[in-house]
């Protein structure tokens, strides 16, 4: 981290009229440092950043999450493009302080005792967030219970409900034994929906779950508002009866089941967080829209993601930003202002990072790379919607486009799930493409496991962020944003966030936009990919410098000055969690249903 610089005064924290307020924030991952394997990617990352605003604007939150002591996984790729995956074990004890409650939650008719670890988020102005990441590993517990809160996504869907029962159940419970009281519980994305029936319980103060009226559950979902992440619905997660009545015991089961959790005879953790949530968003304007057309029945807003610009900005950035617009540590707004830094003081910036991922990927794969070509970055979750091979898709054409140009570089990144088949096929076939084509002229360099800092790295340092998801699957992406803020304009299918960052020829470039409906919309928007590549970003980047500096100086200004945490907890806060105390209308949510 940097200095603070002496010209700008820490204005305290901005949120103080909140303290006392506290908003639960719980998260099936959270990225808390690059050192801790307890995310696997956007979702993850966005829990992370939303918390690292919440210190810097001294917005009082505490939040929730499972320890997951194996982490996600270490991908290893051989050489024809093999995914393979490795447990990445890491020692909670070197990072993280144990707190004293024990609770006990019942899981498969049997007690399970639940500890946590603590970890403060610290901001730029000295505001703490603790988050507690709840463990299973103890002693008196089965031995099969120990292992449950270990692998982040690990295991079958009876190994996750049981994690979800810990985080919702488990979470709720902790933190009343920690003695916090929140005002507010978010739930970012269904995984912690549970939590509403610990809510409920304490509403009902002992009566038994079927008890409740519509008061009662009214008091719920006063408290509770919920995050969507994901545009379709097969997305949702979902369990059989069975394994609700088998993992949850008949009670909860038969309360589910009577306050409609379950949609077409699965319990759907969506439905659960439906019913009990005051306020439901999606996570851009278009999600919103999308997610208010399958959940015609609620209200659902949306309020566009963020990144938090300090652990996205590489240090060249930091350094210009702190000599020119010191402001923007404790108000982002003030990246506007890079409107008035000199095009060349970015551009030399840019080439700085550039250079440095340059370099560690030669550190990493023994491939050296030119600064002088023209550079595309391709790193995300391996999911299939998100098309990692369009560019592949007429690879004669790609490595025409590139001799005509005089070069093109393309780096990737991305791990599959491990249960992926068809992303792991991906990957394959990313690399039997790479081999086929690359030559003098084009070079397409794989990058093993994208984490945190390869993350930081790409969209850094690349010169265009592409990204090519399969409308209207990608909710909101963020990666892009990250890319934006260090002038790195994008290259995309409209939709998620680009559908309100792009500004054609002035933040990037959209491929041309067909009918939703088309089944060969591959080939269509593979050939606008193309088409967008070889008659307007390699020219403008090999022939017109100036104009492209400017394009790197709006990303900054326009761009980065919205797509950021602190703009979008500013508006959690306001029309999420305390409406009233902003003058602002409760959203009409409709009554609650009983079947
Ligand atoms: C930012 C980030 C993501 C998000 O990727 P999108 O494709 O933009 O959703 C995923 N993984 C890592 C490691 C990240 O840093």
């Amino acid at each position: 981290m940097q200095q603070q610089p002496d010209a700008v005064k820490p204005p305290g924290t901005a949120f103080h009229f909140l303290s006392g307020h506290t908003v639960a924030y719980f998260s099936m991952e959270i990225a808390l440092s690059p050192r801790m394997p307890t995310y696997s990617g956007g979702l993850g990352v966005l829990a992370g950043d939303t918390l690292r605003s919440a210190a810097d604007m001294g917005v009082p939150i505490v939040a929730v999450t499972l320890l997951h002591r194996k982490g996600y996984f270490r991908q290893h790729l051989n050489a024809s493009g093999e995914q393979t995956e490795e447990a990445v074990p890491w020692n909670p004890e070197a990072v993280l302080r144990p707190v004293e409650p024990v609770i006990a939650i019942t899981v498969q008719n049997r007690p399970v005792m639940v500890r946590s670890w603590r970890f403060d988020v610290k901001g730029v102005s000295g505001h703490i967030v603790p988050v507690f990441l709840l463990d299973t590993d103890l002693e008196p517990n089965d031995p099969w219970d120990r292992r449950l809160t270990d692998h982040l996504y690990g295991g079958d869907t009876y190994y996750r409900l049981c994690q979800e029962a810990i985080l919702g159940l488990g979470g709720a419970r902790m933190l009343a034994a920690l003695g916090h009281r929140p005002e507010v519980f978010h739930m970012n994305e269904g995984h912690a929906s549970l939590l509403a029936l610990g809510l409920l319980e304490e509403q009902l103060n002992g009566a038994p779950l079927l008890s409740a009226g519509p008061e009662e559950i009214e008091a719920v979902r006063n408290q509770c508002v919920f995050t969507t992440h994901t545009p379709v619905p097969a997305g949702h997660d979902k369990f059989g009866p069975d394994q609700m009545y088998q993992i949850l015991g008949q009670e909860y089961g038969k309360a589910l089941e009577h306050f409609g959790c379950l949609h077409e005879g699965l319990l759907n953790m969506t439905y659960i967080a439906l019913r009990f949530s005051r306020y439901v968003n999606g996570v851009a304007m278009q999600h919103g829209k999308v997610s208010q057309q399958m959940f015609p029945d609620y209200s659902v807003k949306s309020i566009t993601n963020g990144v938090h610009a300090p652990t996205w900005l590489s240090q060249s950035f930091h350094q210009l930003f702190d000599k020119q617009i010191p402001e923007w540590r404790y108000d982002n707004n003030y990246l506007r202002n890079a409107i008035g830094i000199s095009a060349s003081e970015i551009v030399a910036c840019h080439r700085e990072n550039k250079r440095l991922l340059l370099h560690s990927v030669a550190q990493r794969t023994g491939v050296q790379l030119r600064d002088d070509v023209l550079t595309l970055g391709f790193a995300r979750r391996v999911a299939t919607y998100k098309r990692a091979n369009l560019l592949f898709l007429d690879p004669d054409r790609l490595v025409r486009i590139a001799h005509e140009a005089g070069g093109l570089q393309i780096l990737y990144g991305g791990k599959a799930h491990p249960h992926d088949a068809a992303g792991k096929a991906l990957i394959r076939n990313v690399f039997e493409a790479a081999a086929r084509i690359n030559s003098d002229a084009i070079h397409v360099v794989y990058l093993e496991n994208y984490e945190w800092e390869l993350g930081a790295l790409l969209t850094n340092g690349v010169d265009v962020w592409v990204n090519t998801p399969r409308r209207p699957y990608e909710a909101s992406g963020t990666s892009g944003m990250k890319a934006a803020l260090n002038g790195v304009p994008s290259l995309s299918v409209l939709d998620g966030w680009w559908i309100e960052g792009c500004i054609e020829n002035a933040t990037g470039w959209a491929l041309e936009d067909h009918n939703i409906e088309d089944h060969n919309e591959d080939a269509s928007e593979g050939a606008s990919l193309y088409d967008k590549l070889e008659k307007v970003v390699v020219p403008l980047y090999y022939r017109q410098p100036e104009q492209w500096a400017r394009i790197m100086q709006l990303c900054i200004a326009i761009n980065g000055s919205y797509f950021n945490t602190n703009r979008m907890l500013e508006q959690y806060v306001a029309n999420a969690y305390f409406p009233e105390q902003h003058q602002r209308p409760r959203v009409q949510m409709p009554e609650p249903v009983l079947v």
